[in-house]
């Protein structure tokens, strides 16, 4: 390549200073091909010169770079921009140059582009420092907005602290290594009495003279070596109350202490509450102990007494020590048996009582040494979860043995009373009914004595005849009496045979038939049964249950008697269309000596018959029932077992 000089000399001089010069020099084309590239290329991009001319100048600078550096070369040759332009030169052994380049354009005579003339400088030792140094920038305000930071979270620590030490109820000091006061908080002032001013920059010793020697003094001089100590109650020199105290040392980074700080809890409230608990409690103990009845909480959820007063152990001898962890589980072993269902029943209503509501029980319990008590058991709810449900009932449990003793022989006077009554009653009616046929046998006697000469055979025979059935109905009496007397003393005599039941029935019927002048007796069914049982005592039974039916039904002209076998058993009923038995009278028609008032008084009796009737059956291992209503009639039915084998033809 040639570049253009006036003259030979001048062209030398002027490659000289190009070869010399650091800067790299270019000559382009109007394409932008190297025509000329100074000798520094080498040093700067590593190319020897002929290695970049005839190449276009693009091929050796950075893609990116390329579209801004024919921006500006553009601009150059439009004459718009004649600065500079930055950008990287590509190096022949790989990586990029910072380049800053200058340049201007040559034209010809006519104003056509003839060349582009370049010179570029190796700026990469700026660049890099201008970035190191934008990068220290950066890191410098990154410190800075850090640093701001920090110190708005110190300030924003320390106003807390500070607001802490002001506003908490806590009494704060802080002393030094001498016991000098650093700090004394608003809530100290109010627990000791003495101003910030007055002790910030004092000796604790000076402000409490007594304190030397004091176990607070050793105290401190124990946490200034290092201790912490919590005084869970202490006295303060200057103020009457209660404070709990926390001390403990303090240290700085490297552990060394160098003061001490004191929180201070006044307690006076809490502690006083405490005492005033406690007397109350005494005071209630006092009176619950002392009251004649058990009283006790009992906590229904958790299954466990809370309170039993002193009565416990003077009533029944037990300690609560005794009832144990499984409370309703002793309470079953010291409760009367029969009495159970009554315990489980209010265990129940504790859980669906009202607030007023008493559970009130009579119940037996055994004492500790095996006696017997009747107690009264009073309950209410005491407490209810916040749920409403119920929590801890409060108890009261009396012992009312003897009330209930004075009320069993209370009881006991007046069924003996009643008997009394009855036996007199029944001395009454008795005497009327032994005089009423001893009458007629007297008269009879009598008569026939008197005029025994004078009465024909006839009427002698009829006398006689008369007589004999009242001695009959008189006989009958005395029997009953005695029965009664022979069932008192357990001393009934049966005589147990196999007899065929059927024929029983029907011949009793027939032989009472023949003695009852109005009362036609039916009788219907059979029962082809043999039964085991004192024939005669069996009779007599059917015998009472016709003479009762024939009795009270004077209206009425007959009597029904059925016979059925019913399973394994007998069922003999009698029938009667007479007065009735009120259904409240029926329940003791079978007790000995009962009548039912109200019936006809003309009617005699003893109220002994069902009595004697019943026991024979129930001996027998039978049932008696009676199915009436009033002024409709009576049926009576007795059952007897039978014998396995039917009756033999
Ligand atoms: P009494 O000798 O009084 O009849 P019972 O023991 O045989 O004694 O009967 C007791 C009571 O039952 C009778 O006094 C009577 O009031 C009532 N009674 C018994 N049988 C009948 C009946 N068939 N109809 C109505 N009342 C009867």
């Amino acid at each position: 390549m040639s570049l253009r000089f006036p003259d030979i000399e001048t062209e030398k001089r002027f490659r000289d200073l190009l070869n010399n010069i650091n800067d790299l020099v270019t000559v382009a084309s109007p394409e932008g091909v190297f025509l000329y590239v100074s000798p520094s290329c080498k040093r700067i991009q590593g190319y020897e010169p002929h290695e970049m001319e005839g190449q276009s100048a693009f091929d050796f600078i950075h893609p990116e770079d390329i579209s801004h550096v024919a921006k500006t070369t553009n601009s150059l040759v439009s004459g718009e921009y004649s600065g500079s332009v930055v950008f990287r030169g590509k190096k022949k052994q790989g990586g990029y140059v910072w380049l800053e380049a200058t340049g201007n354009v040559v034209f010809d005579k006519d104003g056509n582009l003839l060349e582009i003339h370049g010179c570029a400088r190796d700026i990469t030792d700026r660049i890099l420092y201008e970035r190191e140094l934008e990068r220290k920038n950066e890191l410098m305000r990154e410190q800075g907005r850090m640093n701001e930071k920090i110190t708005q979270e110190l300030l924003r620590e320390k106003l807390f602290k500070e607001s802490i030490i002001e506003y908490t109820p806590t009494g704060i000091a802080a002393l030094d290594l001498d016991l000098n006061i650093t700090e004394w908080n608003p809530a100290l002032e109010k627990i000791t009495g003495i101003k910030k001013e007055g002790a910030i920059g004092r000796n604790w010793l000076n402000i409490y003279e007594g304190a030397r020697g004091t176990e607070a003094h050793n105290n401190f001089l124990r946490v200034l070596k290092g201790e912490t100590i919590y005084m869970p109650e202490r006295e303060f020199f200057t103020r009457h109350g209660y404070y709990s105290t926390y001390l403990t040392p303090l240290k700085d980074d490297s552990g060394k202490i160098f003061g001490m700080v004191s929180l201070v809890t006044d307690i006076t409230e809490h502690k006083t509450n405490q005492l005033m608990l406690a007397e109350q409690k005494a005071f209630l103990r006092q009176i619950t102990d002392h009251h004649p009845s058990i009283l006790y909480v009992y906590d229904v959820i958790a299954k466990k007494t809370l309170f039993v007063n002193r009565e416990l152990t003077e009533t029944l001898g037990y300690t609560i020590e005794d009832f144990g962890d499984d409370l309703e589980g002793f309470t079953f072993t010291i409760v009367h048996e029969e009495d159970h269902p009554i315990i489980k029943a209010r265990l129940k209503k504790f859980h669906t009582a009202g607030d007023d509501d008493l559970i009130d029980d009579e119940i037996r319990m055994r004492t500790s040494d095996g006696r017997w008590l009747w107690l009264n058991t009073r309950t209410i709810i005491f407490k209810r979860t916040p749920e409403g449900k119920v929590w801890q009932v409060l108890g009261n449990i009396s012992d009312i043995t003897a009330k209930k003793e004075a009320e069993s022989a209370k009881l006991h006077l007046r069924n003996t009373e009643d008997l009394l009554r009855k036996k007199e009653e029944f001395i009454g009616i008795a005497s009327h009914e032994l005089k009423t046929p001893l009458t007629s046998i007297k008269a009879y006697t009598q008569l026939l004595q008197h005029s025994f000469d004078t009465l024909g055979d006839d009427s002698k025979k009829q006398f006689i005849e008369r007589a004999a059935t009242y001695v009959e109905k008189l006989n009958k009496l005395v029997e009953d009496l005695l029965d009664i007397s022979k069932i008192q003393a357990g001393r009934m005599i049966y005589n147990m045979n196999e007899f065929s039941i059927d024929s029983m029935v029907h011949e009793c019927v027939e032989n009472y038939q023949r003695i009852s002048a109005k009362h036609i007796i039916t009788y219907s069914g059979e029962s082809k049964l043999m039964v085991k049982g004192d024939r005669q005592r069996l009779e007599q039974v059917l015998t009472n249950l016709l003479s009762n039916a024939v009795k009270y039904s004077p209206a009425a002209d007959r009597v029904l008697v059925h016979i059925a076998a019913e399973q394994n058993q007998v069922r003999i009923s009698v029938t009667d269309f007479g007065i009735g038995i009120p259904a409240d009278k029926q329940p003791h028609i079978f007790d000995r000596f009962y009548r039912v008032e109200g019936a006809p008084s003309y009617i005699p009796g003893l109220g002994i018959g069902l009595y004697i009737s019943k026991e024979i059956v129930t001996r027998h291992k039978g049932g008696i029932t009676v199915n009436s209503s009033k002024d409709q009639g009576t049926t009576f039915s007795f059952t007897i077992p039978a014998v396995s084998h039917t009756v033999k033809k």
